[in-house]
């Protein structure tokens, strides 16, 4: 097994913290709750694409790649995180968006901007149609000698995952201290490579724990079929031999609600509680979902018990502000009290 021999560039602020949200946890009914505190990961402002890049970059780096290429939605932190680590080491980004060209540059879109990254926006495009687009564009650079290199929606693919197979590895560690391998860990799923990366990295490292995914988009059969087919390339390229059961992990999909990056209430409230008890900011797509979904398990008794529970943060926070809306009641009411 040669997961620590792979090239990897060093783009993420590791390890990240784990820390204790006993406040949380008595609000909702668990004994032990910690959060892995991966919107700390840096590359501008963090999240669980940094990991997944300091492999994916590397390997760019390798194949003498000068222009990165990915996709996309219009607030996707891939693409975010991408065009920041393009920066770092000294390659053009190009994103590939699968939305209409918006009326407001916000959130994400932000950044983007002011990492120079050059943005494409396709609003009729799957991620399939995109991957053929960018597959064009990079032959007619080829044509003039330049050397692209294209990542995949979420950075979700073999090598991406990598950097959760270690992500895995390093929580291993911190839950040791703890006396917590047994942990149930739960965070969003949405491309699926964070899942896969940890699918392996728990074959390797942590084989005690449960990991419990927590859908933002596609059905589980979908999330599950799509994380163990990465896991299994993943689990090649290092060369582990390691069986991908197919009861490595569970994906629960009732917490997506109206659609991918629609907010819902449970996803908000989440919102609310987690910032007001533990002051850790989470957002509408990602991790407030993910958070709704631990605290409904947590309540109906499907996680935690008698064992430690794990809420996976994977960032997020730059695309909340493109959700200012959602939170104008909050703000309404709160200019307008009168408690002081
Ligand atoms: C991309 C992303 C996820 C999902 O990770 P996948 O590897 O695509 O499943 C979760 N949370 C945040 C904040 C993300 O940006």
């Amino acid at each position: 097994m040669k997961l620590n021999e792979m090239p990897r560039t060093h783009l993420a602020h590791l390890p990240t913290p784990l820390e204790d949200a006993s406040k949380l946890a008595a609000e909702i009914g668990l004994p032990r709750l910690y959060i892995k505190r991966d919107d700390c990961t840096g590359l501008a402002t963090g999240g669980n694409k940094a990991r997944k890049l300091e492999f994916l970059m590397a390997d760019a780096q390798a194949q003498g790649a000068k222009v990165v290429m990915t996709c996309g939605g219009s607030q996707s932190n891939h693409a975010r995180q991408t065009a920041a680590a393009a920066c770092k080491l000294g390659m053009k980004c190009v994103i590939y968006l699968a939305d209409p060209f918006p009326t407001t540059f916000e959130g994400n879109l932000v950044l983007d901007s002011i990492l120079d990254a050059e943005m494409k926006f396709y609003p009729s495009m799957d991620y399939d149609d995109l991957l053929r687009v960018m597959e064009a564009d990079g032959k007619e650079l080829a044509a003039q000698g330049i050397k692209s290199y294209y990542i995949p929606v979420g950075g979700s693919s073999p090598v991406g995952a990598l950097g959760y197979a270690a992500g895995m590895q390093e929580i291993a560690g911190q839950l040791k201290v703890l006396g917590a391998e047994n942990a149930d860990i739960v965070f969003g799923v949405g491309s699926s490579g964070t899942l896969a990366g940890m699918i392996l990295g728990r074959e390797l490292f942590l084989p005690e724990s449960r990991l419990v995914g927590i859908s933002v988009s596609r059905d589980s059969f979908q999330c599950m079929q799509r994380a163990r087919k990465i896991a299994r390339q993943a689990a090649e390229l290092i060369d582990a031999d390691v069986t991908i059961a197919d009861d490595c992990a569970e994906v629960h999909d009732q917490y997506v609600g109206e659609d991918y990056a629609i907010p819902t209430q449970e996803g908000k409230d989440a919102i609310l509680l987690t910032a007001r008890t533990e002051g850790v900011i989470l957002d509408p797509v990602y991790t407030g979902k993910a958070m709704a979904g631990l605290i409904d398990l947590a309540r109906k008794g499907e996680i935690g018990g008698d064992k430690p529970v794990v809420f996976w943060h994977t960032g997020g926070a730059a695309g909340l502000f493109a959700f200012h809306e959602l939170f104008r009641d909050e703000a309404e009411r709160l200019a307008s009290e009168n408690a002081i």
